[in-house]
């Protein structure tokens, strides 16, 4: 890749500026100055370094968010915040995009890439991946919940769903569950609560396939997936 392009990628500045950056000497190439924009680097290979700082290149970024309420889980909004405006700005240089949704008041575990074939992969219906809920509901859920969930239920649009693995953790006036679901219809969970006659208190995301909420992340937190974590998802 032209050394101009990976470093503007980086959000080191326009081409322009880059240019002005590589004419003022500050970047080498294993140990070369490099002042010609259109020189090709291979940043797998050969060490870039501005003001003898190594600069790291990656293609794509993983990132683990635990989502906190109120903010969506789209790229950008007029009106609210969204995750990607949480991220430290080094990391939206990336132009990152949430991989699917979770409702605004919805929490926990949010993969947050610019691997649009790995979003693709876990998103595509014919993939059936996994996601754990952890939810409280407002009232007893039953053995019957249970068993009804396992068959699927049909929805308030007449859609029946896939089998849904239902865990009751506390069941009482109000009831701490676990619900694993392999499709992602909208509003999945709390419909299929509704189609029981039951409503969804709180509701966070726990894991989605392989990957588990890394429980030390607070609200609004986020952290690098590590390569062990990428390879389990491809
Ligand atoms: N199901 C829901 O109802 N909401 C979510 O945010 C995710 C799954």
């Amino acid at each position: 890749m032209r050394i101009d392009k990976m470093l503007a990628n980086l959000g080191y500045g326009s081409r322009k500026e880059v240019k002005q950056l590589l004419k003022s000497g500050a970047v080498k190439v294993d140990d070369v100055v490099v002042k010609d924009a259109k020189q090709h680097v291979d940043p797998e290979s050969e060490t870039v370094t501005l003001n003898g700082e190594v600069i790291e290149y990656k293609e794509f970024i993983y990132l683990m968010m635990n989502k906190p309420p109120g903010v969506l889980s789209a790229t950008e909004d007029n009106n609210a915040e969204t995750v990607i405006d949480l991220l430290e700005l080094e990391d939206q240089v990336y132009e990152p995009f949430p991989v699917g949704r979770l409702d605004k008041d919805t929490e926990g575990l949010l993969l947050i890439t610019n691997d649009g074939q790995l979003a693709h992969r876990l998103l595509s219906p014919k993939k059936h991946v996994p996601k754990t809920y952890f939810a409280v509901i407002d009232q007893e859920v039953t053995e019957e919940d249970v068993k009804a969930f396992a068959q699927g239920v049909v929805l308030d649009d007449g859609y029946k769903t896939k089998p849904g693995d239902l865990k009751i953790l506390k069941s009482g006036i109000r009831s701490d569950i676990e619900l694993t679901i392999t499709e992602g219809k909208f509003h999945q969970v709390k419909r299929m609560f509704q189609a029981v006659g039951k409503r969804v208190v709180y509701l966070q995301r726990i894991s989605m396939g392989p990957l588990a909420l890394d429980e030390t992340l607070e609200l609004g937190e986020y952290r690098e997936l590590t390569d062990e974590e990428v390879e389990l998802l491809k």
